[in-house]
């Protein structure tokens, strides 16, 4: 959307003022005085690094870019070895790989496993009645869980820290406003960060990625296992979405929502049959340290 903007004419300009630089703060009136060609390099520069590290897959909007910067070149794209769940699978019911869309990273296919999820818990401060009764939404999110883990191992962490896929008890975050002027207001949102790992023996580094979901406790139970089960289908690797309702990522909510479809995990396996960067490590120069996340 960003680059779509960028190139769009500029029908509205204005006709060119002077500026005073008595108006302007202190550090704007420095910029003025500095070589443009040193400006647009240090914005595009910018502009490219937020660019590469963060993507939201609902919204198609940028988010803020993580604080660390790569300092290996990313590793040549090469398939991981297909894991043994899905291996196993075959089904002729066609799929919709076509509408999958490769990360700036290559596809995001996971390649340790089981894959952590970390399930966030009730707020302490939550009303004495809700802590009572059960837990509805936890309860959607491991059958959402279990039901993917036929086709990829997952597990379930307490461990936030470690988490390879965080599912947040909260809305998304508030988007730009739409065409029509509105803040856009979902109830389900899945987002991807990536970061460098580094170990020093022997030294090298790989690139991985870290998801997390936003899940609204606000919805009917059925509801929030249709839009976790959706959410994990993009958390696992389907970046996309399905053009027929009867697949878990179709892409508009319906009243009958489907469960994972042999479509769903024939179009998992066709990505996990693609190259990726994320995953495989590089040689790196020692110097570099020992952990960046
Ligand atoms: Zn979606």
């Amino acid at each position: 959307m960003r680059r779509q903007l960028l190139r769009q004419p500029n029908r509205h300009r204005p006709e060119p003022r002077a500026v005073s630089n008595r108006r302007l703060p202190r550090c704007l009136r420095l910029v003025l005085h500095l070589p443009l060609w040193l400006v647009g390099a240090v914005l595009a520069g910018l502009l490219v690094q937020a660019l590469i590290f963060s993507q939201l897959v609902e919204a198609q909007s940028i988010s803020v870019a993580p604080p660390v910067a790569p300092p290996v070149a990313p590793p040549e794209a090469q398939p991981h070895p297909l894991p043994p769940s899905l291996t196993q699978w075959h089904s002729e019911a066609g799929d919709y790989f076509d509408a999958i869309a490769p990360t700036e990273l290559g596809y995001l296919v996971w390649s340790n496993f089981p894959i952590s999820v970390y399930i966030q818990s009730e707020p302490k401060s939550a009303p004495a009645a809700s802590l009572t009764q059960p837990d509805l939404w936890r309860s959607a999110v491991e059958q959402a869980i279990q039901e993917w883990t036929l086709y990829l191992p997952l597990a379930i962490t307490s461990d936030p820290s470690t988490a390879d896929i965080t599912i947040l008890r909260s809305a998304p975050p508030m988007q730009r406003p739409d065409a029509a002027g509105l803040p856009r207001i979902r109830s389900a949102e899945t987002r991807y960060e990536f970061f460098v790992r580094q170990q020093s023996q022997p030294p090298q580094a790989s690139f991985f990625q870290r998801l997390t979901i936003y899940l609204s406790p606000r919805q009917t139970a059925d509801y929030t296992l249709a839009a976790v089960r959706h959410e994990l289908g993009h958390a696992l690797g389907i970046w996309g979405h399905s053009p027929n309702p009867t697949d878990a990522l179709y892409f508009a909510q319906v009243r009958d929502p489907a469960p994972i479809s042999q479509r769903d995990v024939n179009t998992l396996k066709r990505i996990y049959q693609q190259p990726t960067q994320l995953g495989w490590a590089v040689p790196v120069s020692a110097s570099s340290g020992s952990e960046a996340s």
